[in-house]
């Protein structure tokens, strides 16, 4: 394999916004699609697995030997917009701060909300990632994948696609995404388009521990409840796992306050959900994808 895409005993824990990772056997970072299709080509060749991420902002990687190919998408950043019909080609590892701007710039509306959110387009697509009633199924239009147990690419329409809170199809196929066809309003009104991207960043800056290493909300939402409430009302708020400790500014986050192990970060997420299942008999379920755990990655 071509050496200069091509790590062995790689550290993976500077690919995790929460700053915590185990040691992945090859890691990759391609530049191109063709890249990214050779190394998963490469890894069924050589019977490994392969696992796909993004910016790791809704990762917890534990902090051990991971066997297989693990290939992070962040280079893989090419945006195409056409600012007269809104359609915008965009390659997996384009940041959803970077589409956001770039949508506002180009007077296309619909992507305001994503400006906060620290993932790629991938990772976005994946997690179905979003701010209240909006999300990013809402402006897709079809998804470019490979299969990476039978190296098959191929475009999928939305229609024949699952999308829900926090859910995707992808959750449980054997896709790594490639790149996706989107589609917003053209002709918005700039400085308003603009305006709102700001504030919307702003927003998120002031109300979530943007600055501290997390991956972001925990736990996903209830039925008809709020997760971060009843983190507050099980009177967790600044409670600390070795150095992993649920936010004073949201609890629905977790921070590493520099030493947490991939343990600490679990542990505690077991006690939150211990705690409230014991008192409130609701499962948390977490929204955070594991890599090395029991949970699924
Ligand atoms: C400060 C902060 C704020 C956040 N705010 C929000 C928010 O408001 N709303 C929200 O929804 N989320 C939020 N998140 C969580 C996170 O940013 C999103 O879930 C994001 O979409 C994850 O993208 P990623 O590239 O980081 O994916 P990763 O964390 O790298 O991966 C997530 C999952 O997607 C899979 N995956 C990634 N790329 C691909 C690919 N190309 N093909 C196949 N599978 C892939 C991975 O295998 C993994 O299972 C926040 C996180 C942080 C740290």
């Amino acid at each position: 394999m071509n050496k200069a895409i091509f790590s062995e005993n790689f550290n993976l824990n500077t690919y995790t916004t929460i700053k915590v990772g185990g040691v992945a056997e090859y890691f990759a970072e391609p530049r191109s699609i063709d890249e990214f299709y050779y190394l998963i080509k490469w890894s069924n060749l050589h019977n490994k697995r392969c696992q796909i991420i993004g910016a790791g902002s809704n990762l917890l990687i534990n902090n051990i030997f991971i066997q297989g190919l693990v290939i992070c998408t962040k280079k893989m950043r090419s945006l195409t917009i056409d600012p007269y019909s809104g359609i915008v080609e965009a390659e997996a590892g384009v940041m959803l701060p970077t589409l956001s701007n770039s949508l506002a710039k180009n007077r296309l509306q619909g992507g305001e909300w994503a400006v906060g959110i620290p993932g790629t387009l991938g990772g976005a697509i994946y997690m179905n990632a979003g701010t209240g009633d909006l999300s990013l199924a809402k402006n897709l239009v079809s998804v470019k994948v490979v299969n990476n147990k039978t190296n098959e690419k191929l475009e999928i329409e939305k229609k024949d696609l699952n999308f829900d809170y926090r859910f995707s199809s992808f959750q449980g196929n054997n896709f790594a995404i490639i790149s996706a066809k989107l589609h917003f309003e053209p002709n918005g009104n700039l400085e308003k388009l603009i305006q709102t991207t700001k504030n919307n960043l702003k927003l998120k800056t002031e109300t979530q521990p943007y600055d501290q290493p997390s991956f972001g909300s925990v736990f996903k939402n209830p039925a008809n409840y709020y997760a971060a409430k009843l983190i507050e009302e099980m009177g967790l708020k600044g409670f600390k796992v070795g150095g992993a400790e649920i936010s004073t500014m949201h609890s629905n986050f977790i921070i590493n306050n520099s030493s947490a192990s991939s343990k600490d970060i679990y542990e505690l997420i077991t006690v939150i959900q211990q705690k409230v299942l014991q008192n409130k008999g609701i499962y948390l379920q977490p929204e955070v994808r594991m890599i090395g755990f029991d949970y699924p990655s």
